[in-house]
């Protein structure tokens, strides 16, 4: 259920209406919006509940909400979440790029891929220390000297950094080290993990399960939310179809459909969606043109000789760095900003 106020609402009467509510023995949410203010109500609410809110002086209109995800959508929080993150503004109007190898190698191999996005234009820099690999025998990731490299690549470039966490007890390890912390298809539903990334506040890009429904994978935001973490980007990597030309399908429609039914920034990743590295620059600009609020895109130095399999739909330097200039005159038409030029504000900035 959802009770909307007039945005003339003053904090006091607000205060007082949640207090009312939270008698009920519920929670309530409040998201000031720039021309609403919605007070989101969770738990089992009393039909007097919404009879004596209706009465109450400041609400405008009580609605009951059927959705099975609440601070997930877009009808407890009408306004778009912008995530800020050390100067980079996720959400809002400004497109997020991410670009980087699949796995930390070595330092060096990170190191100069830093080189590389900063260079481009690039705002985070992506890469796995914890791998997820279908098979037992394949390469497993560095662990947590890969954290430090990480980590230690940002701060040199001034880039944020993403690493992907796979058990609820390398969470706390993982956010030491990283601006972003990546949840991956194969954990769109590890519950124990989604519950341990809402006790944090380090922003989590949670990656859709590459068979999860629309519906399931807000579920699944809703989890991290609902635990206090508020700050969860959305990412499409592609489904599972009939198809086997590409590696998955890259479901161009989840990014206007997910922005219609929740307020959380929605990133592609045409690297995962199609698996073939001539795809991601079309499907990079598709993703745009769909309204995606950032990319996060695979590169590599020396992709024929990546350790994971993900060389193949690793982009080369150079080609990362003419998408991310032809973006540059993309994003505007699609009513976002990007600009390669932008100051490197981040770098040296902080400690972490
Ligand atoms: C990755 O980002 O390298 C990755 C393993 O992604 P996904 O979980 O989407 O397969
Ligand atoms: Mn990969």
């Amino acid at each position: 259920m959802i009770a909307i106020t007039s945005n003339k609402i003053t904090e006091d009467r607000l205060a007082e209406i949640v207090r009312h509510i939270e008698k009920f023995g519920v929670q309530a949410h409040v998201s000031r919006g720039e021309n609403r203010t919605v007070i989101g109500i969770i738990g089992k609410a009393e039909p007097m509940l919404a009879e004596q809110l209706r009465q109450m002086s400041g609400v405008e209109e009580v609605i009951k909400i059927s959705k099975s995800y609440k601070l997930a959508s877009r009808d407890f929080h009408p306004d778009n979440t912008v995530i800020r993150i050390k100067g980079v503004e996720i959400g809002g109007d400004e497109l997020t790029i991410m670009g980087g190898p699949c796995a930390v190698e070595s330092p060096q191999q990170i190191d100069e891929i830093a080189r590389l996005v900063k260079q481009a234009g690039g705002q985070v820099l992506r890469g796995g220390a914890f791998k997820p690999r279908t098979g037992p025998y394949s390469f497993q990731g560095i662990g947590v000297e890969g954290l430090e490299i990480m980590a230690e690549a940002g701060r040199k470039h001034g880039l944020l950094t993403i690493t992907e966490v796979m058990t609820p007890e390398y969470v706390d390890v993982c956010a030491a080290h990283a601006d972003i912390l990546q949840v991956g298809t194969r954990n769109m539903q590890n519950f124990d993990l989604l519950r341990k990334l809402g006790t944090i506040q380090t922003p989590v890009l949670l990656k859709r399960g590459f068979s999860a429904t629309y519906d399931e994978f807000l579920n699944a935001a809703e989890y991290i939310l609902a635990g206090g973490n508020p700050n969860v980007m959305l990412c499409e990597r592609g489904i599972r179809t009939f198809e086997t030309y590409t590696r998955n399908t890259l479901d161009l429609a989840a990014i206007p459909v997910l922005q219609s039914l929740s307020h959380l920034p929605v990133i592609s990743d045409p690297s995962h969606g199609t698996g073939r590295r001539e795809l991601v620059e079309s499907m990079s600009k598709a993703s745009v043109a769909a309204g995606a609020n950032g990319l996060i895109v695979e590169m590599h130095t020396d992709p024929d000789n990546s350790m994971t399999g993900d060389g193949v739909q690793s982009l080369f330097p150079d080609q990362f760095a003419r998408l991310l200039s032809d973006l540059e005159k993309l994003a505007p038409l699609c009513g976002k900003r990007f600009d390669t030029k932008k100051e490197p504000i981040l770098a040296g900035s902080w400690t972490k």
